[in-house]
């Protein structure tokens, strides 16, 4: 029981196949108390159920490319929970043009809706949960892709939009490490979620990964649920600012 006596906010469940359901469910089983958001009444339904399957009752609306949704949804969470222990992002989008065409046709505004909602919004949420976990400290989670830090075809804008995020977890570390919170990255092989459909090409990323990944096979989703529980427990509470491969190797490879 890792997660005992710990309470935290889970952003990002869309469905069952979520890599955020995976992490609810890792800290579930260790007995974390656990709150969730949910983009709009499309969704509500849909993690509801999740919810409640993990013991929770404790839901909030925010879209996070809105500023007031993010503040409303701090405020709820202050008063429903008072304090949070750990906080998981598990937020990404991208215009479905900007993931199909050649990078050099992005849009200004394709370019600014991946980082809105994909990076600044990791931002957002850690500044308003900084105030709830001061007192006993924290640790935010976020997930990243290898497409930050390597070419991978069709993912385009998204992987500068992680390399974003993942120099705004550096950053937000190095900030919010004074009041003991720490934030970490877990950079996931390629899981087939909502999220993962919408990269031309994806499937091709599948087959292709167990040729070339030490462990020869893709990850499974409950391996990086496993991984982000480390994260956001104490086992893991001197580490700040990393970014965790959790993609059974593939990165270390070279050819
Ligand atoms: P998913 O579709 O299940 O989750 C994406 C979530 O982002 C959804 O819950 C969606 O509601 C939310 N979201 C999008 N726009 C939002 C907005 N404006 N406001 C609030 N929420 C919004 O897919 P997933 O694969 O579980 O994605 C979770 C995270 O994992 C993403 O950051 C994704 O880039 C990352 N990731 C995924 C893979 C993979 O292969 N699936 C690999 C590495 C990293």
């Amino acid at each position: 029981m890792l997660m005992q006596g710990k309470q935290g906010l889970v952003c990002g469940v869309a469905n069952k196949r979520s890599i955020a359901h995976a992490i609810a469910k890792s800290l579930h089983r260790e007995g974390a108390k656990l709150a969730f958001t949910y983009q709009g009444d499309r969704l509500k339904k849909n993690v509801e159920e999740i919810a409640g399957e993990l013991g929770s009752k404790l839901l909030y609306n925010c879209d996070v490319t809105k500023d007031e949704d993010i503040k409303k949804l701090f405020e709820d969470v202050k008063k429903d929970l008072g304090h949070l222990d750990f906080l998981v992002h598990a937020i990404a989008f991208a215009n479905k043009d900007d993931l199909e065409k050649n990078f050099s046709t992005t849009s200004r505004e394709g370019f600014r809706v991946a980082h809105d909602i994909s990076a600044y919004s990791l931002i957002g949420v850690s500044r308003e949960a900084a105030p709830l976990m001061q007192a006993h400290g924290g640790s935010i989670v976020t997930l990243s892709y290898y497409g930050a830090e390597k070419v991978i075809p069709g993912y385009n804008v998204m992987g500068v939009a992680k390399a974003s995020l993942e120099a705004s977890v550096r950053y937000l570390a190095a900030d919010l490490g004074q009041h003991n919170i720490r934030v970490n990255a877990v950079s996931a092989g390629p899981i087939n979620t909502l999220a993962a459909r919408g990269i031309s090409g994806f499937t091709k990323i599948l087959d292709m990964t167990p040729q070339k990944a030490p462990l020869k096979r893709n990850v499974e989703v409950d391996e990086v649920g496993d991984a982000a529980l480390f994260m956001l427990s104490s086992l893991s509470r001197g580490i700040t600012g990393e970014v965790l491969y959790v993609d059974c190797g593939y990165n270390i490879v070279g050819m």
